[in-house]
């Protein structure tokens, strides 16, 4: 295998190997220096739209090698760039914009890869989902990432409602021209107060970052249309278990136990179970009794 120093000592570009490089998502001065190295080295670039990464290989003055690799060609291309890898050249895999992968074509390559025990480098690099997070002011501590939120209305509503109780912060990618439906949709399965912070334009001239209970969002935004747009990313708190969510829970737990046991004992497990005192259980408990 030969391999082809740079100046890093610990950084070698090899060949039979996959780079996965991340691109700028907006701004050309977010490239890496090592992004730039492997792109001048690899003998290849798979790229998801050749004319796209052909305009950002000629501002940085590096030629190379252009392979088509998209989501409609992705199965029946892989079988070529595997050859290739199996022959000793290096390729390095990039998207439109940011990290390939998230939301952009590559898994089957570099599941092939994985499965066939080609090494797989991951640069990293820009990601919009990670970028907007890091200065929403939402828990960045736990967060799931799910994409886009389909585009039919129904399906929409049905993914936030799986996403109803997610305690941690959800990100989502959003377009122009479904934003609106997907706060008002947002609005009425999560609630107005529900806050959420919509980033847009990250790393360019008309970046805006802007965060409210998404009711209040949601108005902010139909004020004035040039809200919606640019390339979006929506963040959502994910949700806050209640004092009365908790009670709801241990209430509902005592009364099933109840069936099957006596009181008492039905008022232990509830407690132990949901980490509600005893005696707020037996108060409800003596209440329904009571009631009934
Ligand atoms: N691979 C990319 C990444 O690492 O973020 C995502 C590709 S996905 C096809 C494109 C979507 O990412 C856009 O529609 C938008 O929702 C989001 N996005 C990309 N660049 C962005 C930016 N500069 N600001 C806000 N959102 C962006």
């Amino acid at each position: 295998m030969i391999n082809l120093m740079n100046q890093y000592n610990n950084y070698v570009i090899s060949t039979a190997i996959l780079y996965v490089v991340p691109t700028p998502i907006g701004n050309y001065g977010d490239i890496t220096q090592r992004a730039l190295d492997t792109l001048k080295t690899v003998h290849l670039i798979a790229s998801e739209d050749t004319r796209r990464t052909g305009i950002l290989l000629k501002h940085f003055a590096i030629e190379a090698s252009l392979f088509s690799l998209h989501d409609h060609n992705e199965k029946q291309k892989i079988d070529q760039l595997i050859k290739k890898l199996q022959h000793g050249h290096s390729i390095a895999l990039v998207s439109d914009a940011g990290t390939p992968l998230i939301n952009d074509p590559g898994y089957n390559l570099v599941r092939r890869c994985c499965v066939l025990g080609i090494r797989v480098i991951p640069l990293p690099g820009a990601c919009a989902a990670i970028t907007a997070l890091s200065a929403s002011g939402i828990a960045s501590d736990r967060f799931c990432y799910e994409g886009f939120l389909p585009s039919k209305t129904k399906s929409r509503k049905n993914k936030l409602l799986s996403l109803l109780e997610e305690s941690r912060t959800i990100i989502f990618y959003e377009s122009t021209h479904r934003l609106i439906d997907s706060l008002r949709d947002i609005v009425e399965v999560m609630g107005y107060e529900r806050y959420v912070v919509l980033a847009r334009e990250m790393t360019k001239i008309w970046e805006n970052i802007h965060g409210a209970p998404v009711g209040v969002l949601l108005d902010w935004v139909l004020e004035d249309h040039m809200r919606c747009r640019g390339e979006i990313v929506l963040i959502i708190e994910g949700h806050k278990t209640t004092n009365s969510t908790i009670l709801v829970e241990a209430f509902r737990t005592f009364t099933l136990l109840k069936k099957e046991l006596p009181v008492s004992k039905a008022v232990v497990l509830a407690s132990k179970i949901s980490g509600v005192q005893k005696n707020i259980i037996y108060k409800h408990a003596l209440k329904n009794i009571g009631d009934k």
